[in-house]
């Protein structure tokens, strides 16, 4: 068995086997990054879809994804590619593109507006060898490298990557224990010390998506948007936090869309506490 050191599961894997994100192997004694330049996914978003409301507002930037995730949300929007059957089968179907190939696609989009890469879609980190020998090329062609991510890796991982990535946007997916753990298979400690390394190296904004029964009470919110408001971005700056709207999908059926108002009122208790909020999908 050789231990995997990205996330805080911490998997045990047998020689050739997957970890349990379905993006790492043992091959030789170590784990690597089995979705290594292998995508699901290519696409010239506009920025403000990442969402990243305070980097370059109206550019666009194409932004790419493999597969496999290590957590379990049962409303993915991405399921296809994180962690249903269909993702697996990626595993087997997804196309390799090397990292001087992509960087040389998202030159080609500069003429449309494009700032960079965005790693984006599944969970990047989970493959973050990619992200670092991509973004190290991109970035020595003057392009800009942003990360969509969960937050869920181990503080090392974020270090190796640091020089290299300009903007994040990270899921601070709510601001209980019981919902990390029970609801989305994770871990609150490991996404809260992420993100307070992340906001001292590069433009961060966060994103929440309010779950009716799950993180929707006004008192979260108050205890969420109080710690982010603790945070500073390198220029001084407040961190921007993304209020966004559920809708039912995946394996979480069972409750309807966050009702907008919901989606406002909360926004409106962000702001006793934070300067930039915004709404998503209302
Ligand atoms: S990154 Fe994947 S293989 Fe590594 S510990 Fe996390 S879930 Fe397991």
């Amino acid at each position: 068995m050789t231990e995997c050191s990205v996330c805080f599961r911490h998997c045990q894997i047998a020689e050739g086997r997957l970890g349990f994100c379905g993006g790492r192997i043992a091959r030789e004694g170590r784990v690597e990054a089995f979705n290594y330049g292998r995508i699901t996914s290519l696409a010239l978003d506009p920025i403000e879809k990442k969402p990243l409301a305070r980097f370059f507002p109206g550019s666009r930037i194409l932004s790419v994804g493999s597969f496999g995730c290590n957590l379990r949300c049962p409303f993915c929007q991405n399921y296809e590619i994180s962690w249903s059957e269909q993702a697996k089968r990626f595993a087997k179907t997804a196309e390799t593109i090397s990292p001087e190939a992509l960087t040389e696609l998202a030159l080609a989009t500069r003429d449309r507006g494009s700032i960079g890469l965005a790693f984006t879609y599944n969970e990047p980190l989970i493959g973050w060898e990619f992200v670092r020998d991509t973004a190290r090329l991109a970035q020595a062609e003057g392009l800009k490298n942003v990360m969509v991510t969960n937050g869920t890796a181990e503080l090392s991982v974020l270090e190796a990557l640091r020089p290299w990535i300009d903007a994040m946007n990270i899921d601070l997916k709510g601001f209980t224990d019981r919902y990390y753990q029970k609801v989305l298979g994770g871990s609150r400690d490991q996404v809260l010390a992420f993100i307070e390394e992340a906001v001292k190296t590069c433009h961060v904004e966060l994103t929440t998506l309010i779950v009716p029964g799950e993180n929707d009470s006004e008192e979260e919110m108050r205890a969420l948007s109080r710690w982010v408001s603790r945070l500073r971005q390198p220029d001084g700056e407040e961190v921007p936090l993304h209020i966004s709207r559920f809708f039912p999908r995946f394996r979480m059926q069972d409750r309807g869309a966050t009702k907008v108002d919901a989606v406002y009122r909360l926004a409106e208790i962000a702001r006793e506490n934070l300067r930039y909020v915004y709404t998503g999908n209302c």
